[in-house]
């Protein structure tokens, strides 16, 4: 490894050195591999770790430091034992660092698609695991010791809380409409008003899931008016299915118009059409009830004569990623038999956790203690304010000089296109910049500091403050236990 022309260069230990490059490292003064693994450290990461990943890091360590020394960038003092050890310790940390991390989600949207939707009650995360650890009847009849229907594990439940005759399950409530109207309606036609062609966000257009599912789209109405006869004058002997889509994450409000489901349904069935309806948010239970604005309930839809009605199971229901379909017998089998399901179908994880978070529904009581979701999108605003107020002296003094903190009232979101309009009153605290002068650069940089913490926290930008609305926070100490790790 050696290369003396270089040890001239720039000085070996045998000769000593002027002062000015003293103070670098060569390429030739690192340690080879195998003398780097042969340490006392090495050999206890190697101990825990095995010998495949600690030689693997320690060769990328060697490869950075050897080019770091060849820009003649790597203090001599970096390549001490110890810190040699330090850092081939740290990089096998980081490398068995999952991507995935738990966050504080203080951004005052309670059910945020990109801080991964609901979270699961604990009887979900209690049964989820307790399936997972071994083998279990997901497929299999234990009464009569032959296949079963993973379905089964769910449709009784399903049926029992929306009234419905069948239900069956996929992946998610995109997975869900896809199938729906591919195994009803795959070349022919789909009927839906314009003032409902829904973009969920990322990628999920209603045209285009039409598309894919192989179906036309026959747009009616306007964008903010519909009426019967709009549905009616579209249909034809190529209409297989009339759709409603929920308009979950806009409103279209003023001068309006829309075809509710019961005369929908009037129209479809007179004519041996079977109607779906895309519910999206999967409420099951009158959120008015707890003081929230009221969603339109999948039994509601059912009631009203729809034949198919999906949901998901990540949004206001408060499980997991999930595409529920529940509906009529007839329509349901329909979809439950078409071969792409099979290649949407749940796998054990949530359906595991699906059938724990159904259950709880059947407790509707203590329904707001037991699901994560309505906890929280319920909780007194008395306890917001309570948690932020013992935050509050914490980070005023860990961010003191540069950043005031106050508390302040908040408005809140339920989100994941749940009721877009509507907002919770909510509290937490606001950190502003001391200076006016790169106030902004100011705020990034807090920001970045708080997503940098062992407990990631994701606040929000606004009025040029950092804004962290205490709803989600259940325990305080979550957030203060990590200030001392803020580093700004
Ligand atoms: C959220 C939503 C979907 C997509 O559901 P996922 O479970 O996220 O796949 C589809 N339609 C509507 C109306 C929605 O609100």
């Amino acid at each position: 490894m050696s290369r003396p022309d270089e040890s001239v260069v720039h000085g070996s230990p045998a000769s000593p050195s002027p002062p000015a490059s003293e103070a670098l490292a060569t390429a030739p003064d690192l340690p080879a591999v195998d003398r780097l693994l042969r340490t006392g450290a090495s050999r206890a990461l190697i101990a825990e770790h095995g010998h495949t990943l600690v030689a693997g890091e320690a060769r990328g360590l060697l490869d950075a430091l050897r080019a770091q020394a060849l820009a003649q960038q790597l203090p001599r003092s970096d390549i001490a034992p110890e810190r040699l050890a330090q850092r081939l310790q740290t990089r096998v940390a980081e490398r068995l660092a999952p991507r995935m991390t738990p966050v504080l989600n203080l951004t005052g949207t309670v059910i945020h698609t990109n801080l991964g939707r609901a979270l699961l009650a604990d009887s979900a995360l209690q049964h989820l695991l307790a399936m997972m650890a071994g083998p279990n009847n997901l497929e299999y009849d234990l009464a009569s010791g032959r296949r079963g229907d993973r379905d089964s594990i769910v449709e009784g439940l399903l049926c029992e809380l929306t009234g419905a005759e069948a239900a069956t399950v996929v992946n998610n409530n995109a997975a869900a409409v896809l199938l729906t109207i591919a195994a009803l309606a795959r070349g022919q036609e789909v009927i839906v008003s314009r003032g409902e062609l829904v973009e969920i966000g990322g990628a999920f257009r209603m045209p285009d899931v039409m598309e894919s599912a192989g179906a036309r789209l026959v747009e009616v109405g306007t964008t903010n008016r519909t009426h019967p006869h709009d549905y009616e004058r579209a249909i034809t002997d190529r209409t297989a299915l009339l759709m409603k889509v929920h308009t979950s994450n806009y409103a279209v409000q003023g001068f309006t118009s829309a075809v509710d489901e019961a005369t929908l349904c009037g129209i479809a069935h007179a004519r041996g059409l079977p109607v779906a309806t895309d519910l999206g948010s999967g409420a099951l239970i009158d959120l008015s009830a707890y003081g929230l604005p009221r969603e339109p309930l999948p039994q509601d839809m059912l009631k009203a004569g729809c034949d198919v009605v999906s949901f998901s199971g990540d949004k206001l229901l408060g499980g997991p990623q999930a595409g529920l379909i529940v509906g009529t017998r007839a329509a349901v089998d329909r979809i439950r038999k078409f071969p792409m399901k099979r290649a949407l179908r749940m796998s054990k994880l949530p359906l595991a956790a699906l059938e724990a978070t159904l259950m709880l529904y059947l407790r509707p009581e203590r329904l707001a203690q037991d699901l994560p979701t309505l906890r929280l999108l319920t909780r007194p605003l008395a306890d917001i304010e309570a948690t932020a107020h013992a935050v509050l002296p914490a980070l005023s003094a860990a961010l003191a000089p540069r950043y005031t903190v106050t508390l302040v009232p908040l408005q809140g979101q339920i989100g994941s296109g749940s009721l877009p309009v509507e907002r919770l009153r909510s509290a937490g605290l606001a950190i502003a910049p001391a200076e006016r002068k790169g106030a902004g650069r100011a705020l990034d940089q807090l920001a970045t500091a708080l997503r940098a913490l062992p407990l990631p926290v994701i606040g929000r930008i606004a009025d040029d403050r950092l804004i962290l609305d205490c709803r989600c926070l259940e325990d305080p100490h979550q957030l203060t236990k990590q200030i001392s790790h803020l580093s700004l």
